[in-house]
């Protein structure tokens, strides 16, 4: 057989360090270890039954075929409606798009948009997916360092002394994966009253978190507070974390005609169109009830709040609390340096998370993962009793350090 060697893009990429990290946890488990898992990245919730249901009758009727790129009528009318209820924008269809998840929708605009060279600004902490899908797509990511001063956001001037004449795209995430960071409207503002001086520059606003949202009302977007750059503006979301559908690989984006109709284009070649059943199953979620999703907010929010006090009640770790999603990003500053009881100098978050691995036997993923160090992330879309028990083990393995 040949030797086997991929394209460049696939040597420039890295597999996702959360892929990486559940995987090592599914081989410590299966030598018989008991590992208390805060490394998931998804809602512990079963979808809802009505959800279910709805795929299960678009089964029995026949809804089984291609559908066309964009979407099902229904599930169409369930997104625009879903879009206007949280942004106050009324988005026309040919201003929609659709894919196998959030994650497929992003990687096509970026394959859309992006020719060899062209710069991506991605605040980091950032999700670990966005830089590799840059570089799968012949961009250049820019990384910029937002730091724990400024809660993790970008700033103004930050994001001016980021941009270049080959800046194509602005990544934002809010609530962030993995801070928990929400941008206010002021903050949103200032960014656009920046951005107005880059007509080139897109932003891609990510705000699939956007239902885990533990402030007042809902989270605000750019598209509603900057009209002016509605143009440009390509938001994305999904079903997978409100509705715990991740399995179903259903996102949505909304933005300007011309570049849906180029994703819509690539998508035409890449998959047609997502399930057909995934399709009906998320438009009941996006046009049914919604108790599920304000229920699993207070749940998450007493996680959220356990998890923060165990953590700063250790000795060398800090974290604030997650004003969105379902992560805290832990300072683990205080225990760099340190040495472990048999020796080992812990010289990097990673050592670190690896020490709670081996001697908590907690699973985290460390900061440097997200682009920004020395820090861990921790999920808590786990049980309550998981979180107790991980808090008083980080404690107990931190106090054995020295
Ligand atoms: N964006 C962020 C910030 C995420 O954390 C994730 C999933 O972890 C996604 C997008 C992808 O979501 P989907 O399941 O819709 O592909």
């Amino acid at each position: 057989m040949p030797d086997f060697s991929p394209a460049a893009r696939v040597s420039r990429i890295k597999s996702s360090p959360s892929v990486a990290a559940a995987a090592r946890v599914r081989e410590l488990k299966a030598e018989g270890r008991r590992i208390l898992d805060l490394t998931v990245g998804e809602p512990d919730f079963d979808t809802p039954p009505h959800i279910k249901a709805a795929a299960v009758a678009a089964i029995d009727a026949g809804e089984t075929k291609y559908t066309s790129v964009s979407g099902t009528p229904v599930l169409q009318k369930a997104i625009l409606g879903r879009l206007e209820y949280h942004t106050g924008v009324r988005f026309e269809p040919d201003q929609i798009t659709i894919g196998g998840g959030a994650k497929q929708v992003i990687f096509l605009a970026l394959m859309a948009t992006l020719d060899a060279g062209d710069e991506v600004i991605i605040p980091a902490p950032y999700w670990v997916s966005y830089p590799d899908m840059v570089l799968a797509n012949d961009g250049t990511p820019v990384i910029v360092p937002c730091t724990e001063e400024t809660g993790f956001k970008l700033t103004p001037e930050t994001l001016r002394g980021a941009i270049t004449p080959r800046t194509k795209w602005l990544i934002l995430n809010s609530p962030s994966n993995p801070t928990g960071a929400v941008y206010s409207r002021q903050e949103l503002g200032a960014l656009a009253e920046a951005l107005r001086d880059f007509p080139q520059v897109y932003v891609l606003t990510d705000e699939i978190y956007d239902e885990i949202y533990f402030g007042q009302g809902r989270i605000a977007s750019l598209v509603e507070v900057a009209p002016e750059l509605r143009e440009r503006i390509f938001l994305v979301n999904g079903v997978s974390k409100a509705y715990a559908m991740t399995g179903w690989r259903l996102g949505y984006a909304a933005g300007p005609a011309p570049l849906i109709a180029a994703v819509n284009k690539l998508q035409s070649q890449m998959s047609s169109c997502p399930s057909s059943v995934s399709q009906a199953a998320a438009a009941a979620a996006l046009s049914g009830p919604q108790d599920f999703v304000s229920e699993g907010v207070e749940v998450y929010r007493d996680r959220r709040d356990a998890a923060v006090a165990g953590l700063n009640a250790v000795d060398g770790l800090h974290c604030a609390p997650a004003e969105g999603a379902f992560y805290a990003y832990v300072n683990c500053a205080g225990v760099i340096g340190k040495r472990t009881p048999d020796g080992a100098e812990i010289s990097s978050d990673e050592d670190f998370t690896l020490y709670l691995l081996d001697a908590a036997h907690v699973a985290t993923i460390h900061g440097s993962a997200y682009g920004l160090g020395p820090y861990f992330r921790i999920s808590f879309a786990t049980s309550l009793d998981i979180i107790q028990e991980a808090t008083a083990a980080i404690d107990k393995a931190v106090r054995a350090v020295s």
